[in-house]
C-alpha cells in the first residue's frame, strides 16, 4: 500500500510499526455547531483508508477525538471559544452545547456508514493529562508565561517549520503589530489560557492556582500519548490543519517525549460548493439533513465524495449529486440482478485490481472506474461494500409480501391476465420495486 505521506511530500509503501495494531489518530469535529457537509468529507475519506487496511490483513487502532473546549475563533489563540460562542448563540450550558452537537455528529457518522472509532476522547476527559504535558514541557524549558497563559516558545524547538515548510521571517512580516505583544515568536501558540476575573468562560479548570483552560493543540498531543502511545503510524485531518495545527501538535509531543510523534500524515482537500467557499455568510452550509430534504440519502453524498480522490479539489453541486445519486442506483441494481441471477463471468481478479487501485493512495476514483467497466459477480458486489460501505448488498432479500407480489404477477402474466398484473405492479412500485421481463426471466430492480 502507497500513501501520500505530507511530511516527506513523497508517495510512500506504508509499514506499520506493528500489522496487528496499526495506530491511527483523526482529528475530529470542534462540537460548537452543526457541521455542513465539508466537515463530513474528511471522515468519508478516512473510513475509506481504515477499510482499505482491514482489506490488506492490518488491524487499525483508531482514536477520533471530539473538541469539546479550547478551540478559540481564531487559530491564533485569539477570540472566543467556540464552544462558549455556541452557548450564548443557544442560550445554553457549554455542557448543553457539547453534549447535542456531539450526539448530533455521532448520529450522521452513522448514517454515512463510517466505522466506529475504537476510542472516542472528548477534549474534557484529558485535562490532567493536559497539564502533566504542560508541565514536562515547562521542565525542559519550551514554555513562558505571559498575562492571558502558557505559551510555547517555538524558537526553542529547531524542526518547527519543517512539517509545514513555513517561512517563519516571511510570518513575522506578515503580524500584525497589535498582535499579543507578549508572545516572543509569532508562531509561539497558548498551551494553557487563563480566565480574567471579569471573563465569561464557564468550563474552567485550577492550575497554577488560577482558573483557566486547555489550548487546543495540546488535547489531540495528550489523547494520542494516552491513547496510542509515543509514536503512531497514521495521523489524519484536512489541510487546513497542516501549518498551524498539527504542527503545533508535532512540536509539543516531538519536545515532550524527544520520539518521532507520527510516521505517516495524511490531509485531505477541502470542497468548494458551486465554485465558491463553504461559508454561513454564502449560505452554502448544508446540513446532511438539507440534502435529504431534497431527496438524497446520506450514502449519495458519500458516493459523491468517493467519486473523487481525497487530495483533489473538488466542487459540489447538486448536479453532481444528483448524478452521484444515480450511479449508486446503478450499483444497487446491478447487484439485485447479479444476486438473483448468480450468472456472471468470474474474473479471478477483479477484487484484486479494485484493491490494488485504492492502494496506490486510496484511488476511489480508479476504483470505481474499474467498477463501472466490469461485470461484476455478487460476491464481487459485497467486496465492494465492504469497502465503501454504500448499503449496495443490504436489503436485497426482499420481505416476503413483495416475493409473493413478485410471483403473483408472474402468474396472472403466465395467465395474460394483465389487468391483475398491473394492479400489482403499482402495488410494487408503491413499495420502490419494479419488475422487468427479460430474457431470463423477470427481474426485479430498485426505482430508488
Ligand atoms: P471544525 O469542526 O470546525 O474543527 O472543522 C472540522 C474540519 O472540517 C476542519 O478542520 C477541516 O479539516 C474540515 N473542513 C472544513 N471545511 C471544509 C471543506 N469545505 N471541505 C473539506 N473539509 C472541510
Ligand atoms: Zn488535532
Amino acid at each position: 500500500m502507497r500513501l501520500y505521506n505530507t511530511l516527506t511530500k513523497k508517495l510512500e509503501t506504508f509499514k506499520p510499526l506493528n500489522p496487528d495494531e496499526v495506530k491511527i489518530y483523526t482529528c475530529g469535529p470542534t462540537v460548537y455547531d452543526f457541521p455542513h457537509v465539508g466537515n463530513y468529507t474528511s471522515y468519508i475519506y478516512w473510513d475509506l483508508l481504515i477499510r482499505t487496511l482491514k482489506k490488506n490483513g492490518f488491524t487499525p487502532k483508531r482514536v477520533l477525538n471530539l473538541t469539546d473546549v479550547g478551540h478559540l475563533a481564531s487559530d491564533a489563540d485569539e477570540g472566543e471559544d467556540k464552544l462558549e460562542k455556541g452557548a450564548k448563540r443557544e442560550n445554553k450550558t457549554v455542557w448543553e452545547i457539547a453534549d447535542f452537537y456531539s450526539n448530533y455528529f455521532l448520529e450522521n457518522y452513522e448514517k454515512l456508514n463510517l466505522t466506529p472509532p475504537d476510542v472516542l476522547a472528548k477534549a474534557t476527559d484529558y485535562i490532567e493529562e493536559d497539564i502533566k504535558l504542560i508541565d514536562a514541557l515547562t521542565k525542559k524549558g519550551y514554555t513562558y508565561e505571559t498575562s492571558d497563559g502558557i505559551y510555547f516558545d517555538t524558537s526553542k524547538f529547531k524542526t518547527y517549520a519543517d512539517f509545514a515548510r513555513l517561512d517563519l521571517d516571511h510570518l513575522k512580516a506578515g503580524a500584525r503589530v497589535d498582535f499579543n505583544s507578549e508572545k516572543k515568536n509569532v508562531s509561539d501558540f497558548a498551551l494553557w489560557k487563563f480566565i480574567k476575573p471579569d471573563e465569561d468562560h464557564a468550563m474552567r479548570w485550577d492550575y497554577l492556582d488560577r482558573p483557566g483552560y486547555p489550548g487546543w493543540h495540546i488535547e489531540c498531543a495528550t489523547i494520542i500519548h494516552e491513547e496510542l502511545g509515543e509514536t503512531i503510524d497514521i495521523h489524519t485531518g484536512g489541510i487546513d490543519h497542516i501549518p498551524v495545527h498539527h504542527t503545533n501538535e508535532i512540536a509539543e509531543s516531538e519536545a515532550a517525549f524527544d520520539k518521532k510523534m507520527c510516521n505517516f500524515w495524511l490531509h485531505c482537500n477541502f470542497i468548494t460548493i458551486n465554485n465558491e467557499k463553504v461559508s454561513k455568510s454564502l449560505g452554502n452550509t448544508y446540513k446532511l439533513e438539507e440534502l435529504e430534504e431534497k431527496g438524497f440519502a446520506p450514502l449519495d453524498f458519500k458516493m459523491w465524495v468517493l467519486q473523487g480522490h481525497f487530495q483533489g479539489t473538488r466542487n459540489f453541486s447538486f448536479d453532481d449529486l444528483s448524478a452521484a445519486k444515480s450511479r449508486r442506483l446503478n450499483w444497487r441494481n446491478k447487484a439485485a440482478s447479479a444476486f438473483q441471477t448468480g450468472k456472471t463471468e468470474k474474473q479471478p481478479d477483479l477484487q484484486e485490481k479494485i484493491l490494488n487501485a485504492l492502494n496506490e493512495n486510496l484511488n476511489s476514483p480508479e476504483a470505481f472506474s474499474i467498477i463501472d467497466t466490469n461485470e461484476l459477480s455478487f460476491e464481487d458486489w459485497q467486496f465492494v461494500d465492504e469497502l465503501f460501505a454504500l448499503d449496495l448488498v443490504n436489503n436485497i432479500e426482499l420481505p416476503d409480501f413483495i416475493k409473493r407480489l413478485i410471483s403473483e404477477r408472474k402468474e396472472a402474466r403466465d395467465h395474460k391476465d394483465y389487468a391483475l398484473s398491473d394492479q400489482i405492479r403499482d402495488e410494487l412500485s408503491e413499495n420502490n420495486i419494479v419488475v422487468l421481463d427479460t430474457k431470463d426471466g423477470p427481474i426485479w430492480q430498485f426505482l430508488n
